[in-house]
């Protein structure tokens, strides 16, 4: 079956991740965040084209996620693992030379008594409550565990894609309290972060949304076009119904085009109605339920149906996407079908 089309412009996820890059002074080493299979578009293209950009810090969300980071990028570059040193996670992380940021005091005797040659890195809670050391652990485990030179020391951001945020500055001064002191380089902006200006950027940054061309970086360049198969066409007339639970009705004699991608593919039903899919400038309203596998389209203002129509393109990119389902672009890349044939444009040879 012809299938849709996700086509990643690993150029501009390289342009995205250096003008990040360059929002922070030279000396500011800038990661890259590629947890969650590179936000969906695949760990191995995207981490490889990242350090060809010339990154050499890679964060990922589980010891799983970070071994096939480690089989894309070879020895190397540091990869650094946001979950920890969990129960189980010795040998992945020993296999892969995995960097575990370790959140609490329990995560830190077990990584000290596994693998006690091994680096670590320590994250704090400056007030997200999710994840990290409260500051009374830290106060309690601080002086041994900085004996021991964690390779970083890091803690995020709640609110930071809200730059007026007071929890910004809140969050900015507890994280300042907890590392003074610290020699080892420390850590605290994601994307909102890096936007947000020096006082953020310490000694690394850790670039995620915004290199896939997601908010709050608004400037990105888009990363993802995601084209779509027409399967079949059809004329109906007014009054008739279009899908499940006749949830549409024509009011005029309409052509709706079925394309072949639906919830299965990321295509989550609180798209419709409201989404517009793209033939070239001209957009045509997805209407009726989502269903599977099939979602169903009124293109009535085509003269011609093309064999695809776009759902993200230079117009409609993941955040106004999101918009439409009450969502934000991180989950729409993070959604995007596995049957989706994916293809990298600028990919090392
Ligand atoms: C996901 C994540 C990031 C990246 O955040 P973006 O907003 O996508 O830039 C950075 N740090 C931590 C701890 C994360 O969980």
């Amino acid at each position: 079956m012809t299938t849709s089309r996700l086509l990643i412009d690993l150029d501009a996820l390289r342009a995205n991740w250096r003008a990040l890059d360059a929002m922070s002074a030279p000396a500011v080493e800038t990661g890259a965040v590629v947890k969650a299979n590179g936000y969906g578009l695949g760990a191995a293209p995207v981490s490889r084209a990242l350090a060809e950009a010339g990154a050499r810090t890679f964060f990922v969300a589980a010891a799983e996620e970070g071994l096939a980071v480690r089989q894309a990028l070879g020895d190397g570059p540091a990869i650094h693992v946001f979950s920890g040193h969990m129960e189980g996670d010795t040998a992945l992380l020993a296999q892969a030379g995995l960097t575990p940021m370790l959140n609490s005091i329990e995560q830190f005797r077990r990584h000290r008594e596994a693998l006690p040659e091994a680096p670590f890195g320590i994250q704090l809670d400056s007030g997200m409550n999710r994840l990290g050391l409260e500051p009374a652990d830290w106060a309690a485990l601080r002086d041994e565990a900085l004996a021991l030179d964690p390779v970083l020391v890091m803690s995020h951001l709640a609110c930071a894609d809200e730059p007026e945020h007071p929890m910004n500055r809140q969050q900015l001064n507890c994280f300042r309290e907890m590392v003074a002191g610290v020699e080892a380089p420390c850590s605290l902006a994601a994307t909102g972060g890096i936007i947000n200006g020096p006082d953020y950027h310490f000694q690394v940054t850790r670039a995620g949304c915004g290199m896939y061309g997601g908010l709050p970086y608004a400037d990105a360049k888009p990363v993802v076009h995601l084209d779509l198969p027409v399967i079949q066409t059809r004329q109906i007339e007014p009054g008739e119904s279009v899908g499940y639970g006749n949830a549409w009705v024509a009011d005029r004699p309409s052509t709706i085009a079925t394309v072949a991608a639906g919830y299965a593919d990321g295509l989550h039903r609180l798209m419709a109605p409201g989404t517009m899919l793209y033939a070239g400038d001209t957009a045509c309203p997805l209407v009726g339920r989502i269903s599977m596998d099939l979602i169903t389209v009124d293109v009535t203002a085509l003269t011609e149906v093309p064999d695809y129509l776009a759902l993200l393109n230079d117009v409609q990119g993941v955040d106004r996407l999101a918009a439409n389902e009450g969502t934000i672009g991180y989950e729409i890349l993070t959604s995007l079908g596995g049957r989706y044939a994916r293809s990298f444009t600028g990919a090392a040879a």
